[in-house]
């Protein structure tokens, strides 16, 4: 989502003459846009703006902090790092240019970490440039759920579905300038309830349908899901709208039901259970990935045996595990019991060896066979392109460039560590839209 919202920061600020560069070095303005999910994404953005000082000391670049870590600390960051020109959070990026603007006239540091009453989304440019093969497209925000552990809720506000015209208006516009894929993003997205234009209310699978009519948009994908929001339409539009792909990131965060309760996940690990038999009866070749918290207050041993058995009672291509982070002003962050870092270091450690033997399994199971491929990008090597399958594998094929942009049906001919590398197969009948 912080690639999302940077890439409409670059849009909103065109007009005023800013162009993104490569490198802080030769930046008039540097932006930071900051997470705050974990104390150590949230540590870094201090340490980054003590590398970036020189630049604002020794020739004026202008310095500022947004995202959830300008939202949360505000004032804090200012006080830790004085020479910061702007804090904003992540619902007030649409007021840059005026922030910019204010900067210019007085000798104070701009603050704006507001929840204003309208949506940022209204104010947004409609974008211009080329887009992405596979591009982001934000239809949901914020959370209302509140689980003991998050931050979200605080800094990113109450939930908001935008409307689906918006949305069908940002996607065309997105493929017109040469998206293929689109990722639809929110913090919860599959609660999307956003209204259409007779008023009436959509789900994620009734917007998934809509937007799978776009002529030249050729895969759907979404993230970051909630297991309690995942209903009936959702998981049929995975069986019956061929642009849904088949890969679904499901976080689980632990497969003990005591660990679940405490941070109030609203769901046991038996209903995860039965939601994927579900959702694999409805399309039986699902891959799914899921995020993982090791060492949440409380976690014995045998809670944690029990996350490793829903790992392996389910079957995970892919995952992001993490250590409990003790986040300010969440109510797990003052429970007691909190669990010693050597702990959550074995924990975590135990989690990754596993999880990392099931993505092993799945990289060498497609092995041999021959999977559509959308080409994402030229390689690291000259001649050498980058794609993925439906299943997110990512493949590296030896092809022209101008590749890029379309699906081909690529036999998968090697493995390495987190990829494959793919023989085009060139016979045209073969080739799918
Ligand atoms: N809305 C999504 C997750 C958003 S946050 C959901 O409910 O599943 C992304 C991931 O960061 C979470 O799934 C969780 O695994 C991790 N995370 C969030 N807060 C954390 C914390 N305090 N410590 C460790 N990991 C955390
Ligand atoms: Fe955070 Fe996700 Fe829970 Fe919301 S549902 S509070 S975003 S972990």
């Amino acid at each position: 989502m912080n690639v999302y919202d940077s890439a409409r920061m670059a849009e909103i600020l065109a007009p005023l003459g800013y162009q993104p560069v490569d490198m802080p070095d030769d930046a008039d303005l540097i932006i930071l846009n900051t997470c705050h999910i974990r104390e150590k994404a949230a540590e870094k953005v201090y340490s980054d703006l003590g590398r970036l000082k020189p630049l604002k000391t020794e020739r004026g670049a202008l310095i500022a902090v947004a995202g959830c870590v300008a939202q949360a600390e505000g004032e804090e960051v200012l006080r830790r790092a004085p020479f910061v020109d702007m804090v904003f959070g992540p619902q007030t990026y649409h007021r840059l240019p005026e922030m910019v603007a204010r900067l210019g006239r007085s000798a104070g540091a701009v603050l704006d970490t507001e929840f204003p009453l309208e949506p940022k989304f209204d104010y947004l440019p409609a974008g211009d440039g080329v887009s992405p093969v596979s591009a982001f497209l934000t239809v949901q925000e914020g959370c209302d759920k509140f689980c003991t552990f998050c931050v979200v809720p605080y800094t990113r506000g109450a939930e908001y579905s935008r409307d689906v015209a918006a949305i069908e208006r940002e996607a065309r516009s997105l493929v017109s300038r040469g998206a293929v894929e689109l990722t639809l993003l929110g913090q919860n997205v599959n609660a999307y309830h956003g209204r259409d234009e007779s008023g009436a209310v959509l789900g994620l699978g009734g917007l998934l349908r809509r937007l799978a009519r776009i002529e030249g948009l050729a895969r759907l994908r979404y993230t970051t899901s909630h297991p309690r929001d995942l209903d009936d339409d959702l998981i049929s539009a995975h069986a019956d709208e061929p642009k849904v792909m088949p890969f679904l990131h499901l976080p689980v965060q632990s497969g003990s039901d005591t660990m679940l309760e405490a941070m109030n996940r609203g769901h046991k690990a038996d209903d995860y259970r039965r939601l994927v038999d579900r959702l694999r009866r409805a399309r039986p070749d699902l891959a799914l990935s899921s995020d993982f918290i090791v060492g949440f207050p409380g976690e014995r041993d045998a809670d944690f045996i029990a996350t490793l058995d829903l790992v392996r009672d389910v079957g995970f291509v892919s995952a992001y595990s993490f250590k409990f982070s003790a986040r300010p002003g969440t109510p797990a962050a003052s429970l007691d019991e909190q669990v010693p870092e050597a702990v959550k270091d074995e924990r975590l450690y135990a989690l990754q060896a596993l999880l990392r033997e099931q993505q092993d399994a799945f990289n060498r199971k497609a092995l041999g066979q021959t999977l559509p491929v959308l080409f994402e990008k030229p390689g690291r090597h000259p001649g050498q392109i980058i794609g993925r399958t439906p299943y997110l594998h990512a493949v590296h094929v030896d092809a022209s460039a101008s590749w890029i942009g379309s699906v081909r049906e690529v036999r998968m001919a090697g493995l390495r560590t987190n990829s494959l590398s793919g023989e085009l197969i060139s016979d045209p009948e073969r080739i799918s839209a």
